[in-house]
């Protein structure tokens, strides 16, 4: 019984231990939606720190600056005190290794994002063998939520205030008819 009770304050404190992790949470962000806020969320449960890190991803062409971007995510995430948010051009692994985190966190809303996720995990963990990839479901009211979904439907006059923070959303629509 005794040593039932070592081995339960152990395995707390080894428990404790391995959750002392740093994520880095990357991608486009352009811009962020309410399925990137509720990944965050869950994410600042588990880790003990964690990184958004935006990329400038100029191939992507993306509706926003990358300064905008940073804008809006601090913004929508500021209710989260266990997160900051960085902006990041070139390699990710690069940012993991400066930022001294263990972990690369990425979303998972259907399987049609399960091969291209695969094939990042894969070549991030070739590029860093030490740096594993985890990823996250989102609500289930966010399955089928995405940055450029948003953008399309609003691009076509639609309302999507309920996946955006309200002052993204306001962002988004100025942008839209500017
Ligand atoms: P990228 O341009 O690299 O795909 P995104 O900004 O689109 O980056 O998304 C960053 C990360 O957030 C990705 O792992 C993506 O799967 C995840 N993500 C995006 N939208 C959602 C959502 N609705 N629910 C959960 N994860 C999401």
């Amino acid at each position: 019984m005794i040593g039932s009770i070592e081995f339960g304050e152990r395995a707390v404190r080894k428990a404790s231990k391995r959750m002392s992790t740093k994520a880095i949470y990357p991608g486009t962000f352009d811009p962020i939606t309410r399925g990137h806020i509720d990944l965050a969320e869950r994410a600042s449960q588990l880790f003990t720190e964690v990184v958004v890190a935006i990329a400038a991803s100029p191939t992507k062409q993306p509706l926003f600056l990358l300064d905008e971007r940073l804008e809006m995510a601090k913004l929508s995430l500021k209710h989260i005190d266990n997160i900051s948010v960085i902006g990041f051009d070139g390699l990710l692994i690069d940012s993991v290794r400066a930022e001294h985190a263990q972990v690369v966190l990425r979303g998972l809303r259907a399987v049609s994002d399960f091969e291209y996720e695969f094939q990042l995990a894969a070549m991030n963990r070739r590029l860093d063998s030490v740096i594993e990839t985890m990823f996250l479901t989102p609500s289930e009211h966010y399955t089928f939520l995405s940055a450029s979904m948003v953008k399309e439907i609003a691009s076509h006059g639609g309302d999507v205030s309920q996946f955006l923070h309200p002052e993204v959303n306001e962002r988004l629509i100025q942008r839209l008819q500017g």
